[in-house]
């Protein structure tokens, strides 16, 4: 039997909002347990919340990125269910009026783009963490997220593949942190996802019962697990088995799935409005002005840099994804620099160097007027840009300007044939068997003679006169 599989994801994205859902307390990540509350997100009786506006603005945001329509009118309800991370017996979300409605996310699967439905984006408060101590005597809990906003992103059931799924996680990501709503640090679980999967005979129009596995924060185990969850659905179905409908987790040191608890069905959780807060209506001049500011989203980016800047898609791909990237580079390439260099810098020794101190380009020192007043000294001539690659990297770590750099180190290209012509004679009286060999034929030595001549200049000489001089006496 050939089965279809139908996968439907739920991403909670934590908002990069300063402040909790209803109160003051600090969502930032990694502090003492217990150390970011007070008694409006521990749930203690008579406190009321207060809407947090920057996370009710950011999930529109989010809706109006993802081709949404945002809700007019949206509310905010009770789900109960008794848990120790969840002191109120309730978590505050969004039931029957979601904040956004019916969008979509394209996406690419080798060179053919599939539209991926949106079925709603919610606001919902997130909940503590339970600790279980190893030696199984005690559990304790950790209340600091306990009422850090989280947006949930549902989809249609339109996903068929694991790469599908990964590659819409990995889309979605992308949009979130571009439009400055989730920092998509899924190590510390600001994305996470949970899948919904069913498998139903080919031509069946009716869906298969479903499982769904929890949690998932890598775009591998999220692949890992569905591949997983396929095979053992089709194993059950076709031993003429059925399908549980129930929850369950991705263990990624034995690489399988595994049941957690039945799964519950809404009316499980017994929802109802919230009354304590009031419903959010929305006016059409706000919606605009979050339009507004959202700007250029990455694809678009993307598509402009192949057409005007004439990039090739790899670079095109790689700078439009992140925000600071895209503006270093637009910015450098404003002041007159040639956009392939510019996108080659970025993408190589200024990549390499935030990598190795562990850093976002946010964090950095350079700004688009050191790359342009190193550019200049490069087009000079002042310096070779083998030089500049040391030039860049003092840049790097003080944010000094190229131009002081140079003459502080004495970094000057050396330029004067006479000097060079005095070193290039030197190293081809040391090396008689290799001028022999490339006489004979071994072009490929010529490397080795530039070599020597930049060893012996550290760098300085002119590697165009340095090839001239070479080529004109080895002749
Ligand atoms: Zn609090």
């Amino acid at each position: 039997m050939q089965y279809e599989v139908v996968i439907g994801l739920e991403i909670h994205s934590q908002l990069l909002t300063d402040t909790k859902i209803f109160c003051g307390c600090s969502t930032e990540f990694g502090s003492e347990p217990n150390t970011q509350t007070c008694p409006v997100c521990i749930g203690m009786p008579g406190v009321l919340p207060v809407m947090n506006r920057k996370a009710v603005e950011y999930v529109v945001r989010t809706g109006l990125s993802t081709n949404c329509s945002i809700s007019s009118y949206s509310r905010f309800a009770r789900k109960n269910y008794f848990y120790p991370d969840l002191p109120k017996g309730y978590q505050i979300s969004q039931f029957e009026l979601p904040l956004c409605e019916q969008g979509s996310v394209d996406i690419d699967i080798d060179g053919s783009t599939r539209k991926i439905g949106l079925t709603r984006i919610h606001l919902e408060e997130d909940a503590g963490k339970n600790i279980h101590q190893d030696s199984g005597s005690e559990s304790l809990v950790d209340l600091n997220r306990a009422g850090v906003p989280l947006m949930e992103i549902v989809t249609e059931p339109d996903i068929r593949t694991p790469r599908e799924a990964a590659e819409f996680m990995k889309k979605l990501r992308i949009i979130v942190r571009d439009i400055g709503v989730c920092d998509g640090n899924m190590e510390q679980g600001s994305l996470r996802c949970d899948a919904n999967i069913s498998l139903r005979p080919e031509g069946q129009e009716e869906l298969g019962t479903k499982t769904e596995i929890k949690n998932m924060n890598s775009f591998r185990f999220v692949e890992k697990a569905l591949d997983y969850e396929i095979k053992r659905q089709i194993k059950v179905l076709g031993e003429g088995g059925r399908i549980v409908q129930e929850t369950r987790l991705w263990n990624s040191e034995k690489g399988m799935t595994e049941s957690m608890r039945s799964k519950e069905e809404a009316h499980d959780y017994r929802y109802f409005p919230d009354p304590d807060l009031m419903p959010i209506e929305f006016e059409k001049s706000l919606i605009e002005t979050i339009r507004e500011s959202i700007g250029e989203l990455p694809e678009a980016r993307r598509e402009r840099y192949i057409k005007e800047h004439k990039l090739p898609e790899q670079d095109a791909d790689f700078l439009s994804i992140n925000r600071g990237s895209a503006e270093l580079f637009e910015d450098t390439v404003k002041l007159g620099n040639d956009p392939t260099t510019v996108s080659n810098w970025i993408r190589g020794d200024f990549t390499r160097l935030l990598n190795e101190e562990n850093k976002s380009i946010e964090e950095s020192l350079i700004n688009s007027t050191h790359l342009d007043s190193m550019f200049k000294l490069i087009d000079k001539g002042t310096i070779s840009s083998k030089i500049a690659k040391i030039v860049f990297e003092e840049m790097f770590r003080t944010g000094e300007d190229a131009k002081r750099i140079v003459e502080e180190k004495g970094l000057v290209q050396m330029s004067d044939e006479a000097g060079i012509e005095t070193i290039v004679d030197e190293i081809i009286n040391k090396n008689p068997e290799a001028v022999e060999k490339f006489k004979a034929g071994e072009a490929k030595l010529m490397g080795f003679f530039v070599g020597q001549v930049m060893k012996e200049t550290r760098g300085k000489a002119n590697p165009k006169i340095v090839n001239e001089l070479l080529r004109k006496k080895l002749g």
